[in-house]
């Protein structure tokens, strides 16, 4: 962490932010020579990427063929080299071991035959696994179920790890990072952004990226058009310790929960989604609710004991698509909104935003752009 004496007084970019989307930036636009600094209210990934599951699943949660589940697939691709770039700042571990989605019902069955010839047809190893084979690909998942289904493309990253590489990334490329400041208010004149003003100092730059989760949209001193319909979606985890030999092999949905084995013994266990503003707090129903279903989904794992329960914000727009690129006030613009994609999509978005600012062509953002009707005529964030 930079002191405040030893600031800069002018950045080409000053990001809001240090979860994964405001590091990950960071790190692309210092790549690109540019001299950015980042300011951050509280600690560098604290977050929700610190908070979240680490899966990368780029056709689990997003089915239909649209822009989202391109950038998706497209940011999934770019996770091994982006990996090997972090490598040399700190140990990231990658795990592309498939994930597994298990049917309890034959309409889920049904579901999952319809993915499964669309995935195919677009050239994914997926496939369906009946109740025979599921006990040899996984035999930890419950003996009731019906089938599944396997895509083999898709798998988990250790987002902790990955926050320490990005953080080490950016200070061995010379980005600024600014911790637990005071709440930064942008500045503008009539026509651009200057910069921002922290406890009574300007810290001027060209451009400003708000990267700030689910707290985008309380950015200080910004002109009303300039408003994010972001909101924050709670999302609370639990972690079972296991034996190794009882670990699951890859990432598992079923019975509405997620299971990533961490692979250290550990299994992540998520996610409730729930409206409850920026409270960050677990609780009770959560905790034995997530655990309750572990334990029907997964009966094996009945010994583990439940040995830590966390919460993080998702930050959540009405479409459930991320907001990437400018706004009305010049120079101001958004890389936010990534609600439960943030880890997968944060290779593209540092990608596509650093090249966007580079070159100031936005046209690659323009699905994910503030102004797109879905973003404003959605009547509200679904949980
Ligand atoms: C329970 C859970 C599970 C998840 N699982 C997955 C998963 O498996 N795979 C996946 O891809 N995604 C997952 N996600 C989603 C993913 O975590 C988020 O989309 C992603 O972390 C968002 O990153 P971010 O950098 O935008 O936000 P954050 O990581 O929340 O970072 C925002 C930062 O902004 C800072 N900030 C706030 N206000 C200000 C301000 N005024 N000025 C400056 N800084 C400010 C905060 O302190 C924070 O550090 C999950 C999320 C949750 C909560």
């Amino acid at each position: 962490m930079v002191s405040f004496d030893a600031m800069d007084t002018h950045s080409d970019v000053i990001v809001l932010g240090a979860g994964v989307i405001g590091l990950s930036l960071a790190f692309e636009l210092a790549q690109q020579n540019l001299r950015v600094s980042v300011f951050d209210i509280g600690l560098a990934f604290s977050g929700a990427s610190s908070a979240a599951g680490g899966m990368l699943v780029p056709w689990t949660e997003v089915h239909e063929p649209n822009a989202l589940q391109q950038l998706c697939t497209d940011s999934f691709a770019m996770y091994p080299s982006y990996v090997s770039r972090l490598q040399r700042y700190g140990n990231v571990t990658l795990r592309l071991s498939g994930v597994l989605e298990i049917a309890h019902t034959a309409e889920r069955m049904a579901e999952f035959e319809r993915r499964a010839t669309a995935l195919q047809d677009a050239g994914i190893d997926a496939h369906m696994l009946h109740m025979n084979d599921l006990a040899d690909e996984e035999p930890l998942v419950a003996h009731d179920a019906l089938g599944g289904l396997l895509t083999r493309a898709g798998g988990c990253v250790a987002n902790r790890e990955l926050g320490h590489a990005l953080h080490a990334a950016c200070a061995a490329n010379d980005v600024a990072l600014y911790e637990h400041v005071a709440s930064p208010e942008i500045v503008h004149d009539d026509e651009r952004v200057i910069g921002v003003r922290i406890g009574g100092a300007l810290h001027a730059g060209t451009t400003v990226i708000n990267a700030m989760g689910a707290w985008a949209n309380n950015a200080i001193g910004v002109p009303t058009s300039c408003a994010i319909p972001v909101s924050p979606v709670r999302g609370q985890l639990i972690s079972l310790r296991t034996c190794d030999e009882t670990n699951l092999r890859r990432v598992t949905w079923s019975q509405g929960i997620y299971a990533v084995p961490r692979g250290d013994g550990n299994i992540d266990i998520g996610a409730t989604s729930e409206n409850v503003g920026f409270d960050v707090r677990n609780t009770k129903e959560g905790t034995l609710g997530l655990l309750d279903a572990a334990r029907r989904a997964f009966p094996t794992l009945h010994e583990s004991s439940c040995f830590r329960a966390w919460a993080g914000l998702r930050p959540a727009t009405p479409d459930g698509w991320p907001i990437l690129g400018k706004t009305p006030l010049d120079g101001y613009l958004l890389a936010t909104g990534h609600y439960r994609h943030g880890i997968l999509l944060a290779p593209i978005t540092a990608s596509l935003m650093a090249k966007a600012v580079v070159t100031n062509d936005y046209s690659e953002l323009t699905p994910f752009a503030l102004e797109r009707q879905s973003l404003h005529h959605a009547s509200e964030v679904v949980c």
